[in-house]
């Protein structure tokens, strides 16, 4: 076969998929084909079979079943951008996916493909850890559902096995008072995010009662930022709580694990990480209902 020729083969459901799986176990699956065509066009991929899981419908559209949100994983950004109880209830989410690449990307791109295989800049890591997510994988004997924290843990590759597909995200419906955010710092010369900050706070009585703060452009994979949640879990939120937490967030990375390419110096990334997480935290906390910029 010549490079860059393979069969195509399209998969009716996740079954056939994994059938096609374990028929050709070096298949690449192909959702939106951001990155694997590209990779393919490169030459950074050479796959002998493509499976198609792009029309497989059991995986595609957003579900609210009782208190979560079901996203299946060949979802599209777009479509993820026009789902209303996204926007509502899993706001961290929601604003990461509308920011990444051009309308193009968005239209296409998949929220499994995403996850799956991320490169190290991809910007829903940090959003899947914030929003508690669960990852629901099937494989040929099982289904799986992981946290996303654990997802990612096996830096630097992910928990999904080379015979499963990721087959849904699974996201906590937000409660009263809580409020989710992303931001981030992009790339000069890519669209990819050189940095960006999740969040998600539910305040009660006035003080924090839940917090989550997650990171992607800083380690290999998103990186939860536990002493920043420490920092503000209990706490009465305010301008001084919520810098005080930020300037924890570099506290639980060592300085071997920082990204260090030719986008940024570790140096670089470890000054933006307190900003951004600064801002992320102020965005969630007004979402929340809370003003913290006095
Ligand atoms: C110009 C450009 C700009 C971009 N900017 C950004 C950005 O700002 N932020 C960002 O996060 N991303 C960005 N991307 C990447 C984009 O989001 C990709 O679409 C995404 O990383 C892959 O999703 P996909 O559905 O296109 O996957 P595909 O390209 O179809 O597949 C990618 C890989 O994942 C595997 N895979 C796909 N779905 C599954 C599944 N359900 N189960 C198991 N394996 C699966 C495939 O086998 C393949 O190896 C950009 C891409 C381009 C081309």
């Amino acid at each position: 076969m010549h490079p860059g020729t393979f069969e195509y083969l399209s998969a009716e459901s996740v079954d056939h998929a994994l059938d096609l799986l374990a028929d050709h176990p070096d298949a690449e699956m192909l959702a939106g084909g951001q990155s694997l065509l590209p990779a393919i066009t490169n030459d950074e991929a050479d796959p002998d079979v493509v499976v198609d899981i792009g029309e497989i419908d059991a995986i595609r559209g957003v579900e609210v079943r009782n208190d979560v949100v079901e996203i299946g994983a060949a979802t599209t950004y777009a479509e993820l951008q026009d789902a209303e109880r996204l926007r509502n209830d899993a706001a961290a989410l929601a604003e990461a996916v509308s920011v990444i690449g051009d309308e193009q990307v968005r239209n296409r791109g998949t929220i499994g493909g995403n996850l799956a295989h991320p490169v190290r800049v991809s910007d829903l890591s940090a959003a899947v850890i914030a929003s508690d997510a669960t990852i629901v994988t099937k494989g040929p004997h099982s289904e799986r559902r992981i946290t996303a924290a654990e997802f990612f843990a096996p830096n630097p590759a992910t928990d999904l096995a080379a015979d499963e597909l990721l087959t849904s995200v699974d996201v906590p419906i937000s409660t009263v008072n809580t409020g989710g955010a992303y931001v981030k710092q992009q790339s000069v010369t890519m669209r990819y995010s050189l940095l960006g900050v999740a969040a998600r706070l539910t305040v009660e009585g006035g003080q924090v009662s839940t917090v989550r703060v997650a990171a992607n452009g800083v380690t290999e994979r998103g990186v939860g930022l536990e002493p920043v949640e420490d920092a503000l879990r209990g706490e009465r939120l305010g301008a001084d709580t919520v810098e005080t937490a930020a300037s924890r967030a570099l506290d639980g990375i060592g300085t071997e694990a920082l990204i260090d390419d030719d986008q940024a110096s570790a140096a670089y990334r470890a000054d933006l990480l307190p900003t951004y997480t600064e801002q992320a935290l102020e965005r969630a906390a007004e979402r929340a209902g809370v003003d913290v910029s006095a």
